[in-house]
């Protein structure tokens, strides 16, 4: 109790010295049906401390197929444009092996546009740190549609959690803080699918999933809608691909090593085959389904108990009565022919018997046939009359 209590004094501290910095209360949006908490929201938990994993060098190259769009040499500046003028050469610059920030000369873009995607990402931010919360060591990572993963220098550093370094801003703070300490290098991994919808509406709010330096942060959060400040984001459906920026927010922050590789493009059909299905989606690939194999049994005309087993195959998908009704008439004439055979005869049948009789103890069992089904109920009794059920 007496723990608790220092815990929830020291956070309350904490949140009392930096709301002087940037943000308080009253300041973002305010909760609302689906968000207990405001936007910027203090009294939201600062993401527990774990230590980050090592670098890993080969994780972090890039793989076949990847875009490599900065490796921190003048080589790879050409990849990345500014916002304004639109489309101008960008003033960032590269320093010391890396890609950095120039306060006040606006975001960058890339030429290069990507939908759905991996991304890396390596940042370290400015030493000694200056500022507090927000203003330490900001930039941000937008993904093509306009979410920021954020960049900011929360080593020692607290903020409004929804702020904090690889939050998705706005919206859903990381699950921890595994950053570096600033000027060390801080790597990020992105696995992003954009919202996809028809017609303007979105049918998948899409999502993204985040490791920082090794460690989950953002585990396929689900996207809101395109991030911004203080505001709640507004669900829209994402071009279909757009370029990655990287923040000016007024500090000398260095990337390198970012390297970008399209995922399988996804669309709303695709997303219409996702498990689990709808119940309604469900019954009507079933009903295709039956309808594919009944087609089939059709075609078996000239061996007639292959088109029964393949007619009742069809039930498993659809029960659809006509085709029940069949199948058991069938079946009933099945068991007939087998009852006027001579016990040598029916003898040699003895493998087909019991094969048909799996079909339609099967049925029974998942309740499509056999049911008021009176031939099955025949077929058991001769099965069991001969001992067939046993093993
Ligand atoms: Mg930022």
């Amino acid at each position: 109790m007496k723990m608790q209590f220092t815990l929830a004094a020291a956070a309350l501290l904490l949140g009392v010295t930096a709301q002087a910095n940037t943000g308080s209360a009253f300041y973002g949006d305010a909760p609302d049906a689906h968000h207990p908490w405001a936007v910027h929201d203090w009294n939201r938990p600062q993401p527990p401390r774990v230590e980050p994993l090592p670098y890993d060098a080969e994780k972090a190259k890039a793989p076949a197929g990847a875009v490599v769009l900065c490796d921190g040499t003048e080589a790879t500046l050409g990849n990345w444009e500014s916002e304004k003028p639109e489309g101008s050469p960008t003033k960032w610059i590269i320093k010391d092996g890396a890609f950095q920030c120039v306060p006040k000369s606006g975001y960058v873009r890339t030429k290069a546009k990507f939908g759905d995607c991996k991304l890396h990402v390596e940042w370290s931010a400015p030493t000694p740190p200056q500022g507090e919360s927000q203003g330490r060591g900001n930039s941000g990572i937008f993904l093509p549609g306009g979410v920021e993963i954020q960049v900011l220098d929360n080593y020692d550093n607290p903020t409004y959690a929804d702020g904090f370094a690889c939050s998705m801003y706005c919206v859903n703070p990381p699950l921890a803080n595994a950053l570096r300490k600033p000027g060390e290098w801080q790597s990020i991994d992105i696995e992003f699918r954009r919202p996809l919808g028809q017609d303007g509406k979105v049918t998948d709010p899409g999502f993204v999933t985040v490791y920082c330096n090794g460690v989950l942060v953002q585990d396929r959060v689900q996207i809101e809608g395109p991030t911004g400040h203080k505001g709640r984001t507004k669900a829209q459906v994402f071009p279909d691909v757009g370029p990655l920026k990287l923040q000016d927010h007024g500090n000398p922050v260095r990337f390198r090593n970012i390297w970008c590789q399209a995922l399988p493009p996804r669309t709303a059909a695709d997303v219409a085959k996702q498990v689990p299905l709808s119940e309604e989606a469900t019954l009507a690939k079933r009903k295709e389904i039956a309808a594919l194999v009944r087609a089939d049994a059709a075609k078996l005309g000239d061996k007639p108990l292959e088109q029964m087993l393949r007619s009742a195959e069809s039930l498993v998908y659809e029960k659809d009565e006509a085709t029940a009704k069949d199948v058991c008439a069938k079946l009933g004439a099945y068991v007939a022919g087998l009852q006027q055979l001579s016990k040598g005869k029916l003898n040699d049948k003895k493998d087909e018997v019991k094969r048909v009789r799996g079909a339609f103890q099967y049925l029974a069992k998942f309740g499509c046939c056999g049911e008021g089904c009176a031939p099955y109920a025949n077929l058991e009794k001769l099965v069991k009359a001969h001992g067939w059920d046993k093993k």
